[in-house]
């Protein structure tokens, strides 16, 4: 056959086709995939010979879903409307073909793999621990538009189906198994293949359920009571999420509850018509852009010194074992790699290794994970309190208390162990490395890591590049965050680096509102309303206000010393006065809010200390401030040379804080509104509210050369 699919047919007629996307580490639908298998379609129809289909994989994947270039190329509705018809007039040919086709699933399937797998009469699952089975689509504010909306709900009912296509979920085999999503599961690729051939031998005349006469849904379809009910509650509670910032959800919906009041063909056309108005949506092509590309860009190694071999990382020393050490020591292990956790006592060091084990629990708890590879992990992690056990490391990354003596001590013990050369990092989230380094016998060697917390769930990792710090020690960092599965960014020193810099804008500025009089719960609701994870004040007590005006402490102090001049932010008085009060935020029990056992309610003395003012601004004047903030912020960033590419911004916008992902990232959300109104309305807001929202020179720049943010 053809470079991307392989067909053997056996004597008993039926026909293996494995798909293997010449060139490609997973099986994508592209022309490559597509037009051979509509050949194999057309053979099993038209080929008396052959009596039945089995669809395998030769990659670790079965099929990882759609061509996101040929996706990404579509510029009309009707194209998206035309593209999408035409994949599930292919799906559907094979379920009418009147003949037996089995999907023999392993590792991902997604998208417009399960899509096709749907569309196959009997779907069998490797269960060894890697499969993972969903419609992802939404993440990247599409919906499945291959009958992952008609067909989803048909085999599983309709709230498991658009619970998972609402939140994107990878539903793994015996979930699979049990929802009804597929039939059957065995335990090796060969014994898939042995079970397809066997079921296309008994089941010559296969019909899929839907189009038997008598099908039902399970639970119903939207005519019944239940649906009533699902339908009455479920948008209200994504809006509720979304803040209506993400279409493709209410689209989803609607192709589910529309699909299921008419009949089986007339669904998948309503689909393709949701889909289009997915395709082109500016909130998919934001997704998409920054999601999709800028982070392929990062991951390919965009902002990696070239021409430099990859390294790996066989032995990590941990210093410090709290929160944060035992954190990336428990990273770094289900890496595979060997860790020593070293904090000043052995105690101490242990209770780093006790994270670990935690987590372990839960996961086998679960069902993610095994007793004998929670072991496996634990043995891997080996907690003291002697810098001897640092020899052979070839990364080490302290992570002991914020403060320089202290890092400055662990890092001559350990470097007095290690080899020469071995790079030496600090997750310090606020001190400037190139001052952390001059404790560093090699600075050359000397790095930033900063991870967030909780490492085992946050995906980014900004790397900082001191003054001294080589081309050698960055690509090693690069290729040691890559080697723990998250996502680097490249940032140079300076203070506040990137991420925590621009993030202290969005809160601070809900902290200037408070002291204007604005109400509180406008605040609030602006920040959610904008797409951010949390609001500025609920957010302000988590990190706690202490801590936040500590930095603004040391941060005038460290310029004073220096000569330099520090800019006030009229939010750093809210927090001198709540701290005075003792509210310094949620680890207190008080802070901006009240915590009680049973959640947390606004402090109803800030309508004494902070009154409302006569004339409250709407809701849109709030978000443009909380937004444009950060947004003017991290153009700063780039024009000051702190960020080194734009996709380095806006996706440790997204990852790091959480920044509105629909707006596709901090420097994105300029681009979409236009370079020349966001000066304009910068302005405006630098007119109202100070010298904050001056527009950055760098995007003024770009305003009146018709240019845009684009690496
Ligand atoms: P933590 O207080 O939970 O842990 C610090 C650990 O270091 C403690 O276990 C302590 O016993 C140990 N330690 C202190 N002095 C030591 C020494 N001389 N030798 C060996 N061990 C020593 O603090 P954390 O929250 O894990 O933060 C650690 C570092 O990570 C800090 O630099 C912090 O700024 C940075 N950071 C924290 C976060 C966060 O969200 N907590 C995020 C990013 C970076």
């Amino acid at each position: 056959m053809t470079a991307d699919i392989s067909t053997v047919l056996g004597d008993d007629g039926i026909l293996i086709a494995t798909m293997d996307s010449a060139g490609r580490t997973m099986n994508i639908l592209n022309e490559g995939l597509a037009g051979p298998l509509a050949e194999i379609v057309g053979r099993l129809e038209s080929d008396p010979a052959v009596k039945g289909l089995i669809l395998s994989s030769a990659k670790k994947d079965f099929l990882a879903g759609a061509d996101m270039d040929r996706l990404w190329a579509i510029s009309s509705a009707q194209e998206a409307f035309d593209e999408s018809m035409q994949l599930k007039a292919f799906i559907r040919r094979i379920e009418l073909c009147g003949k037996p086709v089995v999907a023999a699933i392993h590792g991902m399937c997604l998208g417009g793999g399960l899509e096709i797998a749907m569309g196959c009469h009997w779907r069998i699952v490797v269960d060894d621990g890697k499969a993972r089975l969903g419609l992802p689509e939404v993440k990247l504010g599409l919906l499945p538009g291959g009958g992952g909306t008609v067909r989803m709900p048909r085999l599983v009912g309709m709230q498991q189906a658009l619970q998972w296509m609402a939140e994107g979920t990878e539903v793994r085999a015996a979930q699979a198994l049990a929802s009804g999503l597929v039939n059957q599961l065995v335990a090796s690729k060969e014994d898939a293949l042995l079970q397809a051939r066997a079921w296309c031998l008994n089941n010559p005349k296969p019909q899929q359920p839907w189009d038997a006469p008598k099908f039902r849904y399970p639970g119903g379809d939207s005519r019944t009571p239940a649906a009533a009910q699902l339908f009455s509650v479920a948008p209200s509670m994504a809006s509720s999420k979304s803040f209506g910032n993400y279409p493709a959800v209410t689209h989803i919906m609607s192709s589910v509850f529309e699909g299921g009041v008419v009949g089986f063909d007339a669904a998948l056309v309503i689909e393709s018509r949701y889909f289009a108005a997915c395709a082109i949506s500016p909130e998919s092509r934001n997704l998409i852009g920054t999601l999709w590309y800028q982070l392929a860009a990062i991951k390919k190694g965009q902002s990696r010194p070239a021409g430099l071999a990859t390294t790996k990382v066989s032995k990590l020393g941990v210093l410090g074992a709290g929160m944060m050490g035992a954190g990336i020591a428990y990273a770094a292990a289900k890496a595979g790699i060997e860790v020593v956790l070293l904090d000043s006592t052995q105690e101490a060091a242990e209770r780093g290794l006790a994270y670990s084990s935690n987590l372990l629990d839960k996961a086998v708890k679960k069902g993610h994970s095994t007793p004998d590879k929670r072991q496996a992990l634990l043995a891997l992690i080996t907690p003291t309190a002697d810098y001897a056990r640092l020899a052979g490391c070839e990364l080490v990354i302290e992570a002991v208390f914020e403060d320089r003596a202290v890092k400055a001590a662990v890092t001559q013990k350990a470097e007095a162990i290690i080899g020469v050369d071995a790079v030496f990092a600090s997750n310090t989230s606020t001190l400037p490395i190139s001052g952390l380094a001059q404790a560093s016998g090699r600075p050359a060697n000397f790095i930033g890591l900063h991870f967030f917390s909780p490492v085992d769930k946050m995906p980014l990792v900004e790397i900082i590049v001191g003054a001294q710090t080589s081309d050698q020690t960055l690509a090693r960092g690069f290729d040691f965050v890559l080697q723990i599965g998250k996502t680097p960014i490249v940032v140079n020193d300076s203070r506040g680096f990137y991420t925590s810099r621009v993030f202290a804008t969005y809160v601070l500025e809900g902290l200037a509102m408070l002291k204007e009089g604005v109400h509180p719960r406008s605040i609030e609701q602006a920040g959610l309303q904008a797409g951010m994870p949390m609001p500025p004040l609920a957010l302000q007590d988590e990190i706690s206000l202490s801590l936040a005006l500590h930095v603004a402490d040391q941060t005038r102090k460290d310029l004073a010393e220096a000569g330099q001049p520090y800019v006030g932010h009229p939010g750093e008085s809210v927090l001198r006065q709540l701290c005075a009060l003792g509210r310094i935020g949620k680890k207190a029990g008080r802070g901006f809010y009240d915590y009680a056992e049973d959640g947390k309610t606004l402090w109803a003395g800030l309508a004494e200390h902070y009154p409302l003012a006569a004339q409250q601004p709407g809701q849109p004047e709030l978000i443009d401030r909380l937004m444009f903030v950060q947004a003017n912020e991290a153009a700063r960033c780039l024009e000051e040379g702190v960020l080194r590419s734009v996709a380095d911004a806006n996706i440790g916008s997204i990852f790091g804080w959480g920044f509105a992902p629909f707006q596709g990232g901090a420097l994105h959300y300029i681009n979409t509104m236009g370079l020349a109104r966001f000066v304009e309305r910068s302005e405006q807001l630098a007119a109202a509210y100070g010298e904050r929202f001056k527009p950055a020179e760098l995007v003024r720049r770009k305003a009146e050369q018709g240019g845009s943010f684009s690496d």
